[in-house]
């Protein structure tokens, strides 16, 4: 009906996290029976939801907190007392020089990233065009419609090492990576969105020096990993110094809902961010932020990470060994589950595209996500088209009846009896 925008046709078209999300609100708000393995909805893990809950009696039973946590608008950057208390551990654990001046909130890390991108990619004031380069796709979906002008993304294809007879693993081609002038920024999620890789600590520093040799910041998306939540199933460190820009979320910790990202810069990019978070959201939510305050300040935070990674390690050995049972006969293999909540499954000649598979799977009541759409900016390769993700967030149950449906539907694609 009304006429709309570059910005409107760009933003408001069908996308792969549109349609992911709603597959999401249909699966969990709407229509519970559907089997949701497909978005990234962290697992209801009963001691973190016992401590959310407790501390949100505590704060509604606090008149001071009550009103803090409802009816004022938080200052731009974030509540001071927690970026204090953040950045104190932050340099206690690690030795991170860091201040609060290095910390800013926002409303989700999903939003964080629309501001983090398009403030250093996209058309530059000399009329060039740069991009966001990921160094290894596929990467998070959620990335791929977040530029304000076209061809903002591009990516390097990936060294797949095979491991055994049913695994394999990506690794960053250092060969194939070639950082030129119109590189803004390098962008790596890690653990990654949709493969649970975690890249190691080699190929953290070796990104680390090429962004510093072409001065360029190195992004880090942390949302499932390091230092919190933490769904890490592999020893690695976290990584920061002035050049990198951390990107948190409190999602991943069991509070999706609170819309709660983490910014962590040198203090130059975490004012411009602030300044277009204000403009874009005026501030951001003090849910988030008043239910973790003070949980720096006793390393409460560790217990916390150490129950959801405890919680997610247990789940992907039994899903692990769950496909791997129900998927003889089929030539699969699963990429290693470093980190995150997601099994990627390669499967090697599919008959069909994923993206079919998806809606063939998604009308026997199983939503898992297609592979296609996380190899952002990538060439056609047909391996795109042969992977899924799974989410193995819900119960047991859930899952074994999903994977039932999934073997079946596989079964009969490639003929196995
Ligand atoms: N980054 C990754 C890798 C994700 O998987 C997600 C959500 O699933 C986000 C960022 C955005 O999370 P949020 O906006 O909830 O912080």
């Amino acid at each position: 009906m009304f006429k709309l925008s570059k910005f409107g046709e760009k933003f408001s078209q069908e996308s792969g996290i549109v349609s992911l999300m709603e597959d999401l609100g249909t699966a969990l708000n709407e229509n519970p029976d559907l089997i949701f393995m497909g978005g990234g909805n962290p697992a209801r893990i009963p001691e973190i939801e016992d401590y959310f809950h407790q501390r949100l009696k505590h704060i509604t039973e606090s008149n001071d907190d009550r009103f803090n946590l409802l009816s004022v608008y938080q200052s731009p950057q974030g509540e001071l007392q927690l970026r204090k208390e953040m950045a104190s551990y932050l340099s206690r654990r690690f030795q991170w020089e860091i201040t609060e001046k290095n910390i800013t909130f926002a409303n989700g890390s999903q939003s964080a990233f629309f501001t983090i991108y398009n403030l250093l990619a996209g058309e530059m004031p000399n009329g060039e065009k740069k991009k966001i380069h990921f160094p290894l796709a596929p990467e998070y979906v959620g990335y791929a419609n977040a530029g304000l002008s076209d061809l903002f993304f591009s990516s390097t294809k990936p060294d797949i090492e095979l491991i055994g007879d049913d695994m394999f693993k990506y690794h960053v081609n250092f060969e194939q990576l070639k950082v030129n002038d119109n590189i803004a920024a390098l962008s790596v999620s890690r653990p990654t969105n949709p493969t649970g890789n975690v890249l190691t600590d080699e190929e953290i520093n070796q990104l680390d020096a090429l962004a510093k040799q072409h001065n360029i910041p190195l992004i880090i998306d942390g949302a499932y990993g390091l230092p919190f939540p933490n769904i890490t199933f592999v020893e690695v460190k976290p990584h920061w110094n002035d050049n990198t820009i951390l990107v948190l979320s409190l999602s991943k910790l069991g509070l999706p809902a609170v819309r709660t990202g983490i910014v962590i810069a040198n203090e130059e990019f975490i004012e411009q961010f602030t300044r277009v978070n204000t403009i874009c959201n005026l501030a951001t939510s003090s849910t988030g932020p008043t239910l973790i305050s003070g949980i720096f300040n006793n390393d409460e935070i560790t217990t916390l990470t150490q129950t959801v990674r405890h919680y997610y390690q247990t789940k992907v050995e039994f899903v692990t060994q769950a496909f791997k049972k129900a998927l003889t006969g089929i030539p699969y293999r699963i990429h290693v589950p470093e980190g995150a909540i997601f099994i990627w499954l390669w499967l090697q000649d599919l008959p069909i595209t994923s993206n079919e598979l998806y809606q063939k799977l998604k009308s026997k009541g199983v939503l898992v996500i297609p592979g296609e759409e996380f190899f952002i900016g990538l060439d056609e390769w047909q391996h795109k088209k042969e992977c899924i993700r799974i989410s193995y967030a819900q119960s047991p149950e859930k899952i074994t009846a999903g994977i039932n449906i999934i073997q079946q539907e596989l079964k009969a694609l490639y003929q196995v009896e």
